[in-house]
């Protein structure tokens, strides 16, 4: 099974019964970038852009994202590349970015906030992933997106980038990691281009455990139902966008591909190293095994029930 999946790894991913379900990678630097395709890679769901930023006395300036940002789009050789704009904040200092200090870095200024708080350097890695070149998608991912008013800011902004530097502006989507904007996901998805839901910063913030703390780990699992209720309504809330996508921690964990392909999940971005193991699941259930396991998934009340029934059906099918 591993060779095959090996030997299948490098087609597009369809579930058994045909439904298209884009397999990509996430991505942490430019290195990451050909070893992700030749493992199977069908884009980059998520290019954090943190690497560009941190241990360095000042900001990378657009030339030198641009380099960077490039040479992915080069190695992804026209398979989307979602960028990510800085999910910086109180929790990881830069030196060139005088933060205040705060009781609750978690809930303070961070992600998009902070892009909005310093618009000087969010403009600089706009204008930066604008000039990309590529013959596939390019798209800006906005972290920690709470309200469609900061949606509108970044776009005014994007605007702005894109005449500046005489190019179009690329799509534009947003990741879901706060229960707001899960259940506003309708309201949203005028807005933007696409989706992705950020699983790891979702299960924090519904279930109010810090992702961090050792003592709460056990109990810090996508499946529980409170956060797959809150996937099912951002699933349905975006239907009709490019992509309703999952690119935290849950997108490269086999037992839980297929309940998120039945809540709706159209496109998985996953640890590089798990994505031909992905594929294989996707390719092994249909839409309608999917449907029925997420429906049964949505009425348990544990993540262990959930995480058991899951096994259960894989088992069975793999
Ligand atoms: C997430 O929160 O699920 C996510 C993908 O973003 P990060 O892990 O970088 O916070
Ligand atoms: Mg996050």
């Amino acid at each position: 099974r591993r060779a095959e999946a090996r030997a299948l790894a490098a087609e597009d991913c369809r579930t058994a019964d045909g439904v298209r379900i884009e397999v990509f990678a996430n991505l942490g630097d430019a290195a990451e970038a050909a070893p992700a395709v030749a493992g199977g890679a069908e884009g980059c769901g998520l290019l954090r852009t943190e690497f560009l930023f941190l241990e360095r006395q000042s900001a990378p300036t657009e030339d030198e994202q641009l380099a960077q940002y490039q040479a992915i789009a080069d190695a992804l050789d026209g398979r989307p590349l979602v960028v990510r704009t800085l999910d910086a904040g109180g929790d990881k200092p830069l030196p060139y970015l005088p933060m205040p200090q705060e009781e609750n870095p978690a809930l303070g200024l961070r992600g998009v906030r902070t892009g909005l708080h310093r618009p000087d350097l969010l403009l600089t890695q706009l204008r930066a992933i604008c000039r990309v070149r590529s013959k596939g998608t390019v798209a800006v991912m906005l972290p920690m997106i709470a309200s469609a008013a900061e949606i509108r800011q970044v776009r005014a902004l994007l605007d702005i980038a894109a005449s500046e530097t005489g190019t179009s502006a690329p799509l534009l989507g947003v990741m879901i990691e706060t229960p707001a904007a899960a259940v506003t996901a309708d309201l949203l998805a005028p807005h933007i281009d696409f989706v992705s839901i950020g699983t790891n910063d979702l299960t924090q913030y519904a279930l109010a455990m810090d992702r961090q703390n050792a003592h709460l780990a056990a109990q810090l699992d996508g499946l529980h139902s409170a956060v797959l209720r809150l996937i099912a309504q951002t699933a349905a809330g975006a239907a009709g966008t490019r992509w309703v996508g999952v690119c935290g921690g849950l997108a490269s964990d086999p037992v839980a591909a297929p309940i998120l392909i039945g809540l709706g999940v159209t496109e998985l971005s996953a640890a590089p190293s798990m994505v031909a193991e992905i594929k294989a699941v996707a390719r092994a259930v249909t839409l309608e095994d999917c449907r029925d396991l997420a429906a049964q998934a949505l009425s348990l009340d544990s993540a262990e029930a959930v995480r058991a029934l899951a096994e259960d059906r894989l088992a069975a099918l793999l």
